[in-house]
């Protein structure tokens, strides 16, 4: 078994923090989704996790089997088994993040023995049969019909405020973000999607800005 944890991580992008103590484990075979509203660190957490660069680590840690990844380089990540697949926001209407996965897998992008073959299986069988762990970051709630969760996680100011069963995704779903931001008194937003993205049928929100709409780190 693999396991990712993340532990009293901060970290900050051109001085500004942005991740602010976030704790998190995820294990091989498990599916976990990080929801969030726009601005809620969703990015960064996913870019701090591979390495990005321009995001600095000022506190806390993130380790694979135990051992940090802090301070090395993004191809060193991926060769311990970390990958990162991202979803554009162009592309969500269409395409499934499952299928964009396989292609990875086949492309030979994953690094940690996952046979070329199971190109076209679903990301659910992969976490059962070859035991892949998934990290899906995304507010965009259908994903959560194809991925089927074992834990939401809700990011907020960057902070998980929440965490819970597959039920927490469909509260969301219906509620939006709105009652979770009060409750811990975080403003969202300025274009954060309401009740009218939710009216559309859109699950949460839809994130038309940002460069990652949708994103998994498989380990
Ligand atoms: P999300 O993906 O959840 O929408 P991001 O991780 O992109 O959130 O951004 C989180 C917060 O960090 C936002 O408030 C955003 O304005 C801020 N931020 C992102 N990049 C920078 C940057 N380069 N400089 C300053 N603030 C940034
Ligand atoms: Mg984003």
């Amino acid at each position: 078994m693999t396991q990712l944890r993340i532990s009293g991580l901060t970290a900050s992008v051109d001085g500004h923090e942005i991740l602010r103590g976030i704790d998190l484990e995820v294990e091989s075979g498990r599916v976990d989704v990080i929801m969030g509203p726009n601005g809620s660190g969703k990015s960064t957490l996913a870019n701090v996790i591979m390495g990005h660069p321009a995001y600095e680590v000022t506190g806390g840690d993130i380790t694979l089997d135990g051992e940090s990844l802090v301070g090395t380089a993004t191809h060193e990540r991926a060769s311990r088994g970390l990958f990162h697949a991202m979803q554009y926001p162009t592309e969500v209407a269409g395409v499934r993040l499952a299928p964009m996965l396989a292609e990875a897998f086949a492309a030979g992008h994953l690094v940690g023995g996952v046979p070329h073959d199971d190109v076209g299986r679903r990301i659910e069988a992969l976490t059962q049969d070859e035991n892949l762990g998934v990290l899906a970051i995304t507010h965009y709630a259908r994903l959560l019909d194809e991925l089927q969760p074992d834990r939401i996680h809700v990011l907020l100011g960057g902070r998980i405020v929440k965490s819970g069963g597959p039920e927490l995704a469909r509260e969301l779903e219906e509620t939006g973000y709105e009652g979770i931001a009060e409750e811990f008194g975080i403003q969202l937003a300025d274009d954060e999607p309401g009740a009218a993205g939710r009216e559309a049928g859109k699950g949460v929100a839809m994130d038309v800005e940002g460069p990652m709409t949708e994103s998994a780190l498989d380990f």
